[in-house]
């Protein structure tokens, strides 16, 4: 079975690494499908946010990197995967992952939403927070792969 992973990564954080880490030892398959959302400008140009992704997980087997816009649901039925992945943090994320699941289920019954529980030392771990601490100086190795840190340090450093 093929999963397909979704999301901003704007950037790529260790507790993404950590799902994409597991959910290949799970899967046949793992696609990590970063979304190209025209509404939103991202941190990372969508080129360097695949960079990121491909560079820390270069020593995984069976998992593919690609950008989509439109429906989850669409590039999921497109890259033949019968699973969505999404990690779970916190309650918070609850109302609004289950929001999403039913509706990718109303639109494609044949696709299922899986959810992982996030590691507990990443549980506090989102792209924004690190965005926000990169951008004030602190160190974020601790959080991020290391081409992510540097690209961190380049974006913050260039617009001082
Ligand atoms: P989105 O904008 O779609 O929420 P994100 O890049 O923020 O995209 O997250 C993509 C997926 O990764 C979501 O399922 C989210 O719950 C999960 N995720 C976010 N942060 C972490 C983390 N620290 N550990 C594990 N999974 C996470």
């Amino acid at each position: 079975m093929r999963a397909l992973y979704p999301g901003s990564f704007d950037p790529l954080t260790l507790g993404h690494l950590d799902l994409i880490e597991r959910a290949s030892r799970l899967f046949d398959g793992v696609v990590v499908a970063v979304l190209r959302n025209p509404g939103k400008t991202p941190a990372f140009s969508l080129d360097q946010r695949l960079e990121q992704i491909r560079a820390a997980t270069r020593h995984l087997s069976g998992v593919e990197v690609g950008s989509f816009d439109g429906l989850t649901v669409s590039f999921a039925q497109e890259r033949r995967t019968q699973v969505i992945l999404r990690g779970l943090r916190a309650l918070s994320d609850f109302e609004y992952e289950l929001q999403i699941a039913h509706t990718n289920k109303s639109l494609a019954p044949e696709v299922e939403t899986l959810f992982l529980a996030t590691a507990v030392h990443h549980s506090f771990l989102s792209s924004s927070v690190v965005r926000e601490v990169a951008r004030f100086g602190g160190d974020v190795s601790h959080l991020v792969p290391d081409g992510v840190a540097q690209d961190l340090a380049r974006l913050f450093n260039r617009a001082e």
